[in-house]
């Protein structure tokens, strides 16, 4: 007998054409070999030349095939028909959209550009949103970093010129000691998976994972750290206590690459009292030992203290800012005890981490023979490492306290000498970049005018208080608040903010909300049912809906279509033209600038256009500048592709860095290359540039590297990048809450001011959990993204849905015991905003406190064309319902509510809820809250009972199961 799998052939040709381009089944953009039979996508593979991934393919990237045939796809152009929130539409032409979307946004350019307010999600063209937002002429603009991780963007490039995923990697063939906070599993996922197959394939390393749930990354660390939710800032500072107090730091490194020795100021109540020193020339100042009087910090060679009290020649006092910090955190309460107490992790456990990296940092010393020359033109002979690297994303940036939080990791990377060396943290071009960062964000009053672009671009880096976006009574010039008293460093806005806002006429009122890829009616927003209310929400005295007119570009039908009023279908990503620019968030290594592009593999079969094609067309249309010429035709009649070859941002920069000028022989900066896209797909639709091994290390201070960098247009100059240990532009703001300066904040604002503001990382409680009861709410919970889902995307994937169908609330078996419910249990979870029902799931690798869920699983029944009684609606669920865009209501109720943010940038803090949970009767076993199913819209295809896939590829007469037949 002939068993089956003999007449198993494991490597059949699957397919007649082979196509490359980038994969868009989350955020990594991995390379892909998407193979196609009769010009139909047939299977998808990794492309193994590809510097993200390098052949590998996960879950998600290998079901895009069931994305780009998801049931749930978009097929034409919708109007609005029943009221808002009904899925009643009708299907109009592409004309007819145009006209519709061109006479909102013309009457609001030719009055009041900021009445439009623009945001995207998860898209990844931000480098055109936001220069078309900046034509438009509206400072109303943001991406979706605000609700996801601003906070470690922001930390990062304000304190190394860098930070993590895009911005820099750890040095995975070289580290020893790696430190992972609070990482799920969708982050930088192909390449943190490969990266951790090498380290852990290596002798004598060490892989610490600090997270209150233990999956994914965290299930194959050699220590798991289950630290309680909101307190990784306090633990860090307490390594820094243990590595100050047993003195192992590098001060060689921090007076070489930071601003440790630079004077500050030390004068109570001076006006310039904690900023820097600085000569006529406004170089900061250090004390030269040998010349024994101040100097220009900047200056090489020079031999500076780092402790001690100096009277300069005007007789103002100062200490190096070394001083300061060693002070701060050599004081009792970042002690281990004292640490342990607030963050559940025992005071020798914290001991011995610090000891493990100091002993990993400076016993076991990587020396490269490999030399280099250093921004003073210094020789070295050598490249020395500290093999200690450490990596942190979304659990440390999504509180409160998330922005100190992260520059206190920083901190300790910088204590530590392990920034950008061999065996440490690496740069990604175009990374590091001067710190401060800039530019400055455009929006100030009097900068946008009707009818007239902005000056600049609406998001950017501030440096102080007169950079705010404020009117002159203080109050915010955006939507979201952003770039105001109430979130000053708010890089990347407010997303979860703006509806709330909007519907709140607070600071005023919209006309037009025009959102892509941002399921903000679910998923991307906090309080999703009082989102959807807003949504709804009529205004009396119009008897229009408070939020006038939504548009909504999506491939997908998602929770958000049905709030539209009108909708511009997307095509999937197998159909377009996109690019992953080095102007935006590329694909770089720590071993050179990549970019790269998408091709459209196939063509729509629907009515369907890239949301860039319909953004460019818009501004063709609405004659903004750069998208229209002189005679009021299109600046770039073929779309995208058009764009993305012949645009310039800057002479010679354009968003595609490879095979520029007009033979394509230049890089970084050229001319436009009309073949450009082709040389590209040669390529299998990335560039990439290795850089030489001498620029390799140390890219904030190597002067090849820093030269490199300079003539690609990635920094203004060549100067060396010193790292901000202390930071000025946060201690402008503390001086302007003592009362000093001349932007002020408001009374009731200056407090908060003065207590989040502080040059050197702090950590506090999180805000919420400081304004309610913990004794009526005493459980943490939080989410964690599971590696083969995508945000919500995941859910309408047939291969995908199988993996994780729905979600439970997991929890510690002894939480567990002590709450009286078992596996399957239904309980009630309650929040000082809301409740839902949910069933339990319990286990032992979470911190015994937290209680946690997948992310964006549970669906609203009906939506992303789902069968209404689909597990993903019956059982599956969102903590978001718990979770309130505002912090809770003050004892006295007199207080403003502020947005539930970081005070410093306005980073969502979804991770600082706090609830209670009860059992419940398991009645229907239905998850709650349940709202009325979403109706399918017009043209999406009839729900399948069973998504069959491939059946077409069989040979005439192939085996097939009977119930297939
Ligand atoms: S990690 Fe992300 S980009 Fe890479 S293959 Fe998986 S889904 Fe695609």
């Amino acid at each position: 007998m002939t068993l089956r799998q003999e007449q198993v052939n494991t490597s059949p040709i699957v397919s007649d054409e082979v196509k490359y381009t980038t994969c868009y089944m989350c955020a990594c953009r991995c390379g892909i070999k998407v193979h196609l039979t009769d010009g139909q996508v047939r299977y998808i593979e990794g492309n193994p030349d590809h510097p993200v991934n390098k052949g590998v393919l996960c879950a998600k990237g290998s079901s895009g095939i069931m994305q780009h045939l998801s049931p749930a796809r978009l097929s034409a152009p919708l109007k609005r028909t029943g009221p808002r929130g009904s899925g009643e539409f009708e299907e109009i032409s592409w004309e007819e959209a145009f006209d519709i979307a061109t006479g909102w946004l013309g009457d609001i350019r030719k009055t009041d550009p900021k009445k439009l307010a623009f945001f995207t999600g998860r898209d990844q063209s931000q480098s055109l949103t936001a220069f078309w937002a900046t034509k438009f002429g509206t400072l109303n603009h943001a991406a979706h970093g605000g609700f996801c991780s601003v906070n470690m963007a922001a930390a990062g490039l304000y304190t190394i010129g860098g930070s993590f995923w895009e911005f820099g990697e750890p040095d995975w063939e070289l580290t020893r000691y790696f430190m992972m906070f609070g990482v799920a599993e969708d982050h930088d996922s192909n390449p943190i998976k490969t990266g951790l197959g090498r380290l852990k394939t290596r002798e004598n390393t060490k892989y610490v994972s600090i997270n209150p749930v233990r999956t994914g990354y965290s299930a194959i660390a050699d220590e798991w750290i289950a630290i309680r939710p909101g307190t990784d800032g306090m633990f860090v500072m307490a390594l820094i206590h243990e590595l100050l107090k047993s003195q192992k730091v590098d001060l060689d490194f921090l007076v070489r690459y930071t601003n440790a020795p630079w004077l500050v100021r030390s004068e109570e109540g001076h006006p310039e009292d904690g900023l820097f020193l600085r000569d006529e020339h406004g170089n900061p100042l250090a004390w030269d030992k040998n010349q024994g009087q101040p100097v220009n910090a900047l200056l090489p060679d020079i031999v500076p203290e780092l402790s001690g009290v100096f009277e300069m020649p005007d007789g103002s006092k100062a200490r190096p800012a070394f001083e300061l910090m060693a002070r701060r955190y050599l004081e009792q309460k970042y002690s281990a005890i004292e640490a342990a107490e607030i963050t559940g992790i025992p005071a020798q456990t914290i001991r011995r981490i610090a000891a493990e990296l100091a002993h990993a940092a400076f016993e076991q010393e990587i020396e490269l023979d490999v030399a280099w020359t250093d921004w003073a033109g210094r020789k070295h002979d050598k490249m020395i490492g500290r093999p200690v690297s450490m990596h942190a994303m979304r659990g440390i940036s999504a509180h409160s306290n998330g922005f100190h939080t992260c520059r206190a990791i920083h901190l300790l990377q910088m204590l530590l000498g392990s920034i950008d060396c061999p065996g440490g943290f690496r740069y990604k071009a175009p990374f590091p970049r001067p710190c401060p960062p800039g530019p400055k964000p455009t929006g100030k009053p009097g900068q946008v005018n009707a009818g007239e672009p902005m000056p600049g671009p609406p998001l950017g880096f501030i440096n102080g208080p007169e950079d705010l976006l404020v009117n002159e009574d203080g109050s915010p010039c955006r939507i979201d608040k952003g770039f105001s008293w109430e979130h000053p460093f708010s890089a990347h806005g407010l997303m979860h903010m703006v509806i709330h806002n909007a519907w709140a006429a607070d600071p005023y009122p919209v006309d037009t909300l025009f959102l892509y890829m941002a399921n903000m009616a679910w998923n991307s927003s906090m309080n999703s049912q009082g989102t959807m209310e807003m949504l709804t929400d009529i205004d009396e005295t119009t008897g229009e809906y408070r939020i006038p007119h939504i548009i909504y570009s999506d491939a997908y039908a998602s929770e958000m279509v049905s709030y539209a009023d009108l909708v511009l279908p997307d095509t999937t990503y197998l159909e377009r033209w996109d690019c992953v620019s080095l102007l935006d968030r590329p694909i770089s290594t720590a071993h050179g600038p990549a970019d790269s592009i998408r091709q459209p593999v196939v063509q729509p079969d629907r009515d369907v256009r890239p949301f860039q094609d319909v953004l460019i067309e818009l501004g063709a249309r609405l004659g903004l500048p750069a998208f229209s010429n002189e005679d009021g035709s299109a600046a770039w009649p073929g779309g995208y592709s058009d764009y993305l070859v012949n645009h310039e941002r800057m002479p010679g920069i354009g968003p595609l860095a490879g095979w520029r000028g007009a033979d394509g022989d230049q890089h970084g900066k050229g001319d436009p290359n009309p073949a450009q896209l082709d040389r590209y797909i040669e390529n299998g639709c990335f560039w990439k540039h290795d850089l030489p091994e001498s620029q390799q290390y140390y890219k904030h201070a190597n002067k090849d590297y820093l030269e490199f960098s300079h003539s690609m247009g990635f920094i203004p100059s060549s100067d060396q990048i010193v790292m901000q240990l202390y930071s000025e532009p946060l201690q402008r703001f503390q001086l302007a809450a003592r009362g000093h300066g001349s932007v002020q904040p408001p009374e009731e604002l200056r407090e908060r001011i003065g207590k989040f503001f502080d040059p050197l990382p702090i950590w506090y409680q999180p805000i919420e959990e400081s304004m309610v009861p913990l004794d009526e709410y005493p459980i943490h919970a939080i989410t964690q993204r599971p590696a083969a889902m995508y945000h919500s995307w995941g859910s309408q994937n047939a291969w995908l849905r199988q993996i994780h169908g729905y979600n439970r609330l997991c929890m510690h078996r002894d939480l567990a015991r002590e709450l009286g419910v078992a596996d399957d249990d239904w309980v009630h979870v309650e929040s000082h905003h809301g409740k839902i029902k949910a069933q339990v799931r319990t286990m032992t690798g979470c911190e015994k406190n937290t209680v946690w869920t997948w992310n964006a699983i549970g669906k609203r029944r009906g939506a992303w064309n789902l069968e209404d009684d689909a597990a993903e609606g019956e059982k599956g669920f969102l903590l978001n319902h718990l979770i309130s865009e505002l912090l809770p209501i003050d004892d006295d109720g007199k207080k403003r509510r502020m947005s539930n943010s970081d005070p410093v940038t306005g980073q969502a803090a979804w991770f600082d809820l706090r609830v209670r949970i009860s059992k419940a009767e398991a009645g229907e076993q239905v998850s709650e809250p349940q709202f009325e199913p979403i109706r399918p819209v017009p043209g999406v295809q009839k729900r399948p009972k069973i998504l069959r896939f491939g059946e077409q590829f069989l040979p005439k007469g192939s085996w097939r199961r009977k119930d297939q037949s």
